[in-house]
């Protein structure tokens, strides 16, 4: 099944050269006001669970929280402690990805606005706004909310929308052992190098509009109460970014209606996670032509 392969997946790409690994997280907590906020995660893990995967989890109160994780307040008055949960350093793992790419010789280019893709009966033309062509044997499309735009004329119909998010980072007086949840609030703490990276927010807007402050103050806010010696009016590295959400939630991976032009994306609030199995997919239908079973759901011609 996908989700149990996505880890193995990031194990792949260390053994094939990408050396900022992931991180166990030796216990992820997710964090609630009041124990029944927590029905609805521990419902949804039972239905995972339920569907044959293995999830190991345990409810626990308030004060056991608070005694593994001395960062949350006495606001926090239930928790959910999942175990075999990885994070990583976003920026770190993106860099030594493109070293990984470059190591094997393959050829990154960067700013590079790719406005159409010219399908030929031999190759496929990528068309730079700068006027630059260049022609290859294949092609896969993964421009995130932008994805519409280049494979519409390819038969991929499915809406893809940006779905903003917003994170900072903060200095902490004691850095938390691992991640911290709030699902309620759709608020994730994860601990990147000497700073803890706070996330969250959904914001229906275009991707390229500029980052809104009060989405920042209103992320600042939600927290606050559960959190202690996390300095959140020190923030650092503002910023807001796009999750590609399709529709009906499930991904685009596959081919198009044009035999040498792919699709991989759509993958909403999981493309981190998600990456490294869907390029272990797809390269098995760019390579081999063989459309792997996992992928049927994502057909982006669906
Ligand atoms: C605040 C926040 C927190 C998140 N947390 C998590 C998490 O904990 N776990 C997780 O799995 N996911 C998380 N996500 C979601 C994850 O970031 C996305 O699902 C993922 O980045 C999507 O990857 P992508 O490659 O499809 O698109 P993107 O990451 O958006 O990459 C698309 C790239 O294509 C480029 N591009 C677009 N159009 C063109 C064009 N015409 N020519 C050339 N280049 C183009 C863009 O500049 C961009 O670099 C989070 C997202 C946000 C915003």
């Amino acid at each position: 099944m996908v989700p149990e392969r996505a880890l193995e997946a990031f194990d792949a790409l260390a053994g094939g050269g990408v050396t900022a690994a992931t991180k166990a997280a030796g216990a992820f907590l997710a964090c609630f006001a009041q124990e029944r906020d927590a029905h609805g995660l521990l419902s949804e893990l039972e239905q995972i669970a339920d569907a044959g995967q293995v999830v190991d989890y345990q409810p626990i109160s308030g004060r056991r929280a608070r005694v593994l994780e001395p960062a949350l307040t006495g606001e926090v008055k239930a928790a959910v402690m999942i175990r075999g949960q990885r994070y990583l350093h976003p920026p770190q793992f993106l860099h030594s990805l493109a070293q990984a790419v470059r190591a094997r010789g393959g050829r990154i280019i960067e700013d590079a606005d790719v406005t159409a893709l010219q399908h030929g009966s031999s190759d496929v033309s990528v068309v730079r706004r700068s006027g630059e062509q260049d022609r290859y044997d294949t092609v896969v499309v993964a421009t995130g909310a932008a994805l519409p735009a280049l494979t519409a004329g390819f038969g991929v119909r499915h809406p893809v929308q940006a779905g903003r998010g917003y994170s900072f980072s903060v200095p902490v007086e004691r850095m938390p052992a691992g991640p911290l949840y709030f699902p309620r609030q759709r608020v994730a703490c994860t601990p990147l190098g000497d700073r803890l990276r706070v996330a969250g927010m959904m914001e229906f807007r275009r991707p390229g509009d500029a980052l809104d402050p009060r989405r920042i103050t209103a992320v600042v806010d939600a927290v606050r109460p559960f959190l202690t010696g996390v300095r959140l009016d020190e923030r650092r590295d503002e910023w807001v970014g796009s999750r590609p959400c399709t529709a009906d939630g499930l991904p685009l991976v596959g081919r198009t209606a044009a035999p040498r032009v792919f699709v991989a994306g759509g993958h909403g609030m999981w493309g981190v996670v998600l990456g490294p199995i869907t390029g272990q997919l797809l390269a098995q239908s760019v390579v081999k032509g063989e459309v792997p079973a996992e992928l049927a759901p994502f057909d982006p011609l669906r």
